[in-house]
């Protein structure tokens, strides 16, 4: 089962154009990259999806559930893209938090914070506080509240801006090694770089519309056969969202 937006229309206001018009999508299994310009609607589709905020027409799902339930939002988890270290409060605690937030008992919130720590590989810093965390650190903690409650999906709001190359690398791991546990990971950058080997899907995005959504191995066909293969993704990047920027 997946997320699943059907007909998906959204405007940030009532007098505000729309940032989204009918749009249709499934999130696919494995992991997948949301890849489009600045502007293009990649935070409004995950708010969206991870049921932080209701479309205006058409629905949002996963199987039977609604986007607007609780239950939904359990099965569902949604990484903003700035982490709040929160004062006075250790990792665990902060994990424990948000667990507690999703709608756990504080017990069973406290008991799943030590094994979310542990899938991000921060269990020695679980008695930390946050604010003394390096900026990597508390990405992963955002990871691990993002998975204390056992969400089956996963939606990551340009978790690499930022990272040196090294961080990347960590993070694609720990993300590929949810995935290998079972977790859908569909995690939007407008970084060609961040398109490595090990993404399983390519959507991309450009003006609200989804211009691409297939295997990574399809998106690069998009690219002109001349291109020598180190710059294929970003020239198929630009040929379907028109974004020649891109670095
Ligand atoms: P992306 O994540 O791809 O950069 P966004 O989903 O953040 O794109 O933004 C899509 C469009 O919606 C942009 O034109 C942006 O200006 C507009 N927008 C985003 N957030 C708001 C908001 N809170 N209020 C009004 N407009 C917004």
């Amino acid at each position: 089962m997946s997320i699943e937006l059907d007909s998906v229309s959204y405007a940030y206001g009532r007098r505000s154009r729309r940032v989204l018009s009918g749009l249709s999508y499934t999130v696919p299994d494995g992991f997948t990259i949301l890849l489009g310009p600045n502007g293009a609607g990649k935070t409004t589709t995950l708010k969206l999806a991870a049921g932080v905020n209701q479309p205006g027409q058409g629905s949002v799902r996963f199987g039977r559930l609604s986007s607007g339930s609780k239950a939904y939002r359990m099965k569902v988890a949604w990484m903003p893209q700035a982490i709040t270290a929160m004062t006075g409060l250790t990792a665990r605690e902060q994990v424990a938090y948000a667990g507690w937030l999703k709608g756990m008992s504080r017990r069973a919130a406290w008991d799943a914070s030590a094994e979310a720590l542990e899938r991000v590989r921060m269990t020695e810093h679980a008695a930390v506080r946050t604010k003394r965390l390096s900026g990597g650190q508390l990405r992963r903690v955002g990871v691990a509240s993002a998975l204390v409650h056992e969400a089956e999906v996963l939606l990551l709001d340009e978790p690499t801006a930022g990272m040196d190359p090294t961080q990347r690398r960590v993070f694609r791991d720990l993300v590929i090694e949810l995935t290998s546990q079972g977790v859908r990971v569909l995690l939007s950058t407008h970084d060609v770089a961040d398109l490595a080997e090990e993404a399983d899907h390519v959507t991309t995005l450009a003006q609200g519309t989804i211009t691409f959504s297939g295997s990574t191995a399809d998106f690069l066909t998009h690219a002109h056969a001349s291109v020598p293969e180190a710059r294929r993704a970003e020239a198929a990047y630009t040929a379907l969202t028109g974004d020649g920027t891109a670095a």
